[in-house]
């Protein structure tokens, strides 16, 4: 079979087309491999293209981003509907295999291991996906009797995983119907917030300095970790090792002069995994890594089912470091959309649920830190801009429902709780009012590396609550000096209001080392104090 070039728009020629049919690209909420109508859908689709006369169409069906087996039945309905629409039909991933892990059989089997046999039924790695891939093109190619065993063990650890109770839980859905409209809404306006939360806290009137959450992660924070996985030293040990490594970041904060401090992070080996191994709903591998960027390699965690919280996830470490300082120390927490993001998500309901449920799991932390105390709780949420779908349309569609979970998470608070959250990786220009709604007291946000380009958008926009433009980029060892840091709060300066402004680095400080982080961030402090000298508050 050959095909003839055709051409498109009279310069450039193509003999075939790959299509990603998983409902990715338009931002559906389940793949038509879940949905009932995929097939029809999907041939329609190439039908009001204008259709394929001689061209190759290489049908992405097999979900090339999640670690859930395809739903053969499905996917065999959609490719005969789109081999009415072309001769020339591949069978295809919906992308490269790049975004999952490479073999499910390189989990351990034993009784110990997380992944059970009843999750792994409901799994396939890529080269599971490939073998789904070859099983559906026998199928549409020599009929569906020439598959019949693959597709009768399909139905079966399909129908297993809808009908477990490992994947539902009453009081989760309980709860989540019983929401309502107050549920994502602070009590008061953040004008009546501000003074609430300044009166409780003892903080400079401008330009009040503080960090993202962690700190250097040193090789005794790492050896301890690994030792207390091997079992050569005990839980209480390891405790203790991380107890001196928070009083030492919290010594250091305030020797230097920082306003808001942290507890630095040491006992989190990631932020998405540190929440996703304390709750329900969430299961972990061995071996599943793939890549995240550059040679960073991560595992992402699994969500298989119903998120719940069963008990306190950070409240004892926050409250060990308070009780060491006078000052504010700040409960820190990873927010729901990028607990989602992060993660590999359940496909048998829309993400906007699971987020949902995750919103709910994080809410009762924030609940437990303010009822210890904690007056000041950042909820980060540096995936927020990930999730949008590729086409723009369909933009507000999800930012609803992200935004909605955030505020779900942080709307429980009472007036004088400060809730703080932190973005970063991405541009967040043309978000901005979204990013407005989500209603934070305050928005440590990734700024420097970028030499301040957010500032043209805020000109334009404005922002009404209170905002730290990152003052440095922690990508780099590189010590900046305190004029540089002050230059750029003057800049944010004459584009926001000063007494809105917050110093603070761009991100968190775990992959830099304790000399940069020590020297930039007396820098830092000094350029605050500079720039509280220079301008004088307005009331
Ligand atoms: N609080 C986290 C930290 O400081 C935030 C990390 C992030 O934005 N990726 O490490
Ligand atoms: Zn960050």
């Amino acid at each position: 079979m050959s095909a003839t070039p055709t051409a498109c728009c009279g310069t450039c020629r193509f003999e075939g087309v790959g299509l990603d049919f998983t409902g990715r690209v338009h931002g559906d909420e389940l793949s038509p491999t879940v949905h009932e109508h995929g097939g029809r859908h999907n041939a329609q689709f190439i039908a009001d293209q204008g259709g394929l006369d001689d061209q190759w169409l290489f049908a992405g069906i097999v979900d090339g981003r999640n670690v859930w087996i395809n739903h053969l039945e499905h996917s065999l309905d959609a490719l005969e509907g789109l081999r009415r629409e072309t001769g020339q039909l591949v069978v295809s991933t919906s992308s490269s295999l790049l975004h999952t892990p490479i073999d499910l059989d390189a989990e351990p089997a034993d009784g110990d291991a997380d992944l059970d046999d009843e999750l792994r039924h409901w799994m396939a790695f890529a080269v599971q996906k490939v073998g789904e891939v070859a099983t559906l093109a026998k199928g549409v190619g020599e009929g569906r009797e020439a598959i019949a065993d693959e597709l009768e063990a399909n139905e079966r650890a399909l129908d297993d995983r809808r009908d477990s109770h490992r994947t539902r839980n009453d009081e989760v859905r309980t709860r989540i119907e019983g929401l309502d409209e107050e549920h994502d809404r602070r009590s008061s306006p953040f004008e009546e917030r501000k003074p609430a939360q300044r009166g409780q806290l003892d903080l400079p009137a401008l330009f009040p300095s503080t960090t993202i959450g962690s700190f250097p992660q040193t090789d005794e924070i790492r050896d301890a970790r690994k030792h207390l996985r091997e079992g050569k030293i005990d839980w209480l040990a390891y405790k203790k090792e991380m107890e001196a490594d928070i009083e030492r970041v919290i010594r250091f904060q305030e020797e230097i002069g920082l306003d808001v401090l942290v507890h630095g992070e040491p006992e989190r080996n990631d932020m998405v995994q540190y929440f996703g191994e304390q709750m329900e709903g969430y299961v972990f591998t061995e071996n599943a890594w793939v890549q995240s960027y550059g040679s960073r390699c991560v595992r992402p965690p699994i969500i298989f089912g119903d998120v719940l919280r069963p008990s306190q996830m950070t409240v004892d470490w926050i409250t060990y470091a308070q009780s060491l300082t006078e000052r504010p120390v700040k409960g820190m927490l990873t927010g729901p959309v990028t607990m989602l993001e992060w993660s590999y998500v359940r496909d048998d309901q829309p993400r906007s649920e699971t987020c949902r449920q995750l919103a709910l799991a994080i809410r009762d932390e924030v609940a437990d830190l303010e009822a210890a105390g904690v007056k000041i709780i950042q909820v980060d949420e540096p995936a927020m801009r990930e999730g949008l779908p590729l086409r723009r349309d369909r933009w507000d569609e999800y930012l609803s429902w992200a935004i909605h979970s955030f505020r779900l998470s942080t709307a429980g608070v009472k007036d004088e709780t400060m809730i703080q959250t932190h973005m970063c990786y991405s541009d967040f220009g043309d978000i901005m009012d979204h990013i407005q709604a989500m209603d934070a007291d305050v928005l440590l946000i990734e700024a420097a590396r970028s030499r301040m380009e957010l500032l043209h958008d805020w000109e334009r926009t404005g922002y009404a609550n209170d905002i730290g433009p990152g003052v440095y980029d922690i990508h780099s060892p590189r010590v900046p000096p305190t004029e540089e840091m002050a230059d750029l709060l003057r800049a944010a300066a004459r584009v926001l209001r000063p007494e809105q402004l917050w110093v603070n680095p761009d991100c968190g400080l775990k992959t830099r080392a304790w000399p940069e982080t020590d020297a930039s961030l007396r820098n830092m402090v000094e350029a605050a104090k500079q720039l509280r000298e220079e301008l004088v508050p307005a009331s």
